[in-house]
C-alpha cells in the first residue's frame, strides 16, 4: 500500500508513512472485506458509510503538518471505522473523534480496543458539524465527510496557527480544502484535490433526509 499507492502520489511525510506501515488496516474493515483491506479504494462499513481510500486518509493527515516532536490535540469529525483516528494516535497525537451514528461509535471503539497505541483516542456520539466545544481549542481538525461549506463552529474551535481539512461541495463531488488560521487570526484557504465522501449530516452541514 505504501509503495504502490502513497509514495508515487506524493505522500512524503515521514511520520504519516510510518503510521501507514504499522497500523493494521484489516482491523478496521468488516469481515466481508478483510481480504480487500489494503486495496486502493474506499470500502463499505455499516449503515451505508465507508472507510476512506488509504490515499485520502494519507493526504488529509499530511496536509495538517502536525508537529513531529510534540503531542497535538486533533479533532476528527466522522469516526467511521476508527482507522483515521488510529493513524493519528500512532503518530503520537491525542484524538477527539465525533461520530453521528451509535452503531459506528461501537464499531470504532471495538476496533481500537486491542491496539495499545490508541489509549489517547476519545470517541463521542453526536453532531460533529458543531465541533466538540468541550475539548476545544484544537491544534488541527479534520472532517472525513462532505459538507456544503466549512462549518463556522469548527473554525472557532481551531487554535491560532492550526490547520483544518475538509471536503466541501455537493453530495456527489467535492474539493478537499485546507484552511490555516494564521498566528494573527487570518484565514487562508487552499484547494487540494477533487474527492468523493459520504455527506456530513447535521446542523451546520446537510440536513437529514435530504
Ligand atoms: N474517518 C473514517 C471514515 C468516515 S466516513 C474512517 O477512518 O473510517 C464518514 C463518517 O461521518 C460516517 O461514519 C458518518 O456516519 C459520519 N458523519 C456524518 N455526519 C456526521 C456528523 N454530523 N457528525 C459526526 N459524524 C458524522
Amino acid at each position: 500500500m505504501v509503495e504502490t499507492q502513497l509514495l508515487p502520489r506524493g505522500i512524503s511525510d515521514r511520520k504519516t508513512l510510518e503510521a501507514f506501515r504499522n497500523v493494521p488496516r484489516e482491523f478496521f474493515v468488516t469481515d466481508a472485506y478483510r481480504d480487500a483491506a489494503y486495496e486502493d479504494r474506499p470500502l463499505p462499513l455499516l449503515c451505508g458509510q465507508t472507510i476512506s481510500q488509504p490515499y485520502m486518509v494519507a493526504i488529509m493527515t499530511q496536509v495538517l503538518k502536525l508537529p513531529e516532536d510534540k503531542k497535538a490535540l486533533v479533532l476528527e469529525i466522522g469516526t467511521g471505522s476508527g482507522y483515521q483516528a488510529a493513524i493519528l494516535a500512532y503518530m503520537g497525537h491525542s484524538v477527539v473523534s465525533v461520530e453521528r451514528l451509535p452503531e459506528l461509535v461501537e464499531f470504532a471503539r471495538n476496533n481500537l480496543e486491542n491496539l495499545d497505541f490508541c489509549g489517547d483516542v476519545k470517541i463521542f456520539q453526536g453532531d460533529g458539524s458543531s465541533g466538540w466545544p468541550e475539548c476545544a481549542p484544537y491544534d488541527a481538525i479534520l472532517v472525513t465527510a462532505a459538507a456544503p461549506d466549512i462549518p463556522a463552529p469548527l473554525i472557532e474551535q481551531l487554535k491560532q496557527g492550526g490547520r483544518l481539512t475538509i471536503p466541501c461541495g455537493g453530495k456527489d463531488m467535492q474539493t478537499l480544502k485546507t484552511l490555516t488560521k494564521t498566528d494573527n487570526g487570518q484565514l487562508e484557504i487552499k484547494e487540494e484535490l477533487l474527492c468523493r465522501f459520504v455527506p456530513l449530516i447535521g446542523k451546520h452541514a446537510f440536513p437529514e433526509g435530504d
